[in-house]
């Protein structure tokens, strides 16, 4: 029987204890040219030196995490739908033989919805995994091929029933706006198409590179600045969003963070510690870890990973210790970003900042229709989370 879910605003309560762990599996069939994530296209995987690797880092990283209770495991990439669930069943056996999985421990993998990856869905989902996210992006098949995606529309329905059929309550997809020659249409036919599925959990990003994209030689982000592609302009893309708002809306999908939406009880637990300041241990080639002050990333190349991991070194790029000022904007900018809001006075006092200075413009939010403030948290209404990023600066 399905364990019944604490909504997100019953998770917040327990912020002290939240604690995740991530997992990062850098590999993929093939480079996706909008991609910025640490992956790499690779004929071979090395997935039992992999497996072994990520627990051997693990085991490096123990006593920062002793005895800490996990609530959410999360396989992120790359495609860890590569990874063939034995290996995921290891890393999963290694990690709860070293740390104590909370019960119902929300376990995610994120899968491409080619054929390849349903085949190993009831695997997954033998070995431990209780979520699927489904990196769909679109059903559309011009927006597919701009992404460069190696599936198709229907690739994508069945793979969604076959994880329905592997025994998966709880699916999540994931989609792109803002895609080069996609129009508003396109997108609400995708949101459309997708609420129709009938998953617990959809995610809608719009397309963005930046500065940062240009410096991984990302290829889209490269054409971009040749002006070689455009992508739809600014207005056009808040339009994209808000279709998908209101239809997810409609299906009874809650917005619950800025591009995230669940059905009651369903929000990420993983994402959620990000969100509102729980910490989380990241294991992988280039991810990111974050435990009380401290944030340190891993290096992005697979080998030197590798490498570093087998000859008993910890395989950082960085670490830094933030200051209680750098963390409290961490704090409103994320909290900001939830339907659920953030307890600002509560967040203030914490990080030694005032809320009397800040107390002003909270009530030109309130009196413009900007926020709510009720139960001493200030949630952004749908037309704030519109322009969160210059909200959230100002409180700073
Ligand atoms: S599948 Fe995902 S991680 Fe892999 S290249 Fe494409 S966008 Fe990047």
């Amino acid at each position: 029987m399905a364990m019944p879910r604490a909504t997100l605003d019953a998770w917040t309560a327990h912020e002290a204890a939240r604690f995740a762990v991530y997992v990062h599996f850098p590999y993929c069939l093939s480079k996706c040219p909008y991609c910025d994530f640490a992956s790499t296209a690779a004929k071979q995987v090395p997935e039992a030196r992999y497996a072994k690797a990520v627990l051997a880092e693990l085991d490096a990283r123990l006593p920062d995490v002793a005895s800490r209770e996990v609530q959410a495991i999360f396989f992120g990439g790359g495609t860890p739908s590569l990874w063939a669930p034995v290996y995921v069943e290891a890393v999963l056996a290694g990690l709860s033989e070293r740390l104590p999985l909370a019960p119902g421990c929300e376990v995610t993998l994120e899968a491409n919805p080619g054929a390849a990856d349903a085949t190993r869905f009831s695997g997954y989902r033998a070995a431990g995994v209780n979520r699927l996210s489904m990196g769909v992006q679109s059903f559309d098949a011009l927006t597919l091929t701009k992404l460069g995606r190696g599936h198709d529309g229907s690739m994508a329905v069945k793979a969604f029933h076959t994880a329905r059929e592997a025994g998966f309550d709880n699916v999540s997809m994931d989609f792109i706006y803002g895609v080069q020659g996609q129009t508003v249409d396109q997108v609400r036919r995708d949101a459309e198409a997708a609420a129709a599925l009938g998953s617990e959990h959809l995610s809608a990003y719009a397309l963005t590179l930046d500065a940062e994209s240009l410096a991984e030689e990302v290829p889209l982000a490269k054409q971009l600045s040749r002006g070689e592609v455009t992508l739809p302009p600014d207005d056009v893309v808040v339009q994209m969003q808000r279709v998908v708002r209101d239809v997810y809306r409609q299906a009874g999908l809650h917005r619950y963070e800025v591009s995230n939406y669940a059905r009651a009880g369903f929000h990420s637990r993983h994402n959620s510690a990000y969100w509102t300041g729980g910490d989380w241990l990241a294991l992988g080639v280039g991810a990111s870890g974050s435990l009380g002050s401290t944030r340190y990333a891993n290096v992005r190349s697979a080998e030197k990973y590798l490498a570093l991991v087998e000859s008993n070194q910890l395989p950082e790029k960085g670490r830094e210790a933030l200051s209680d000022v750098e963390r409290f904007e961490e704090r409103v900018a994320m909290g900001l970003r939830l339907a659920s809001g953030v307890d600002l006075e509560a967040v203030c006092e914490a990080f030694g900042q005032s809320y009397a200075a800040r107390k002003a413009f909270v009530e030109a939010l309130v009196s413009e229709g900007l926020a709510v403030h009720d139960g001493g948290r200030l949630r952004l209404t749908d037309e704030g989370l519109d322009v969160h990023s210059a909200i959230a600066a100002r409180l700073m």
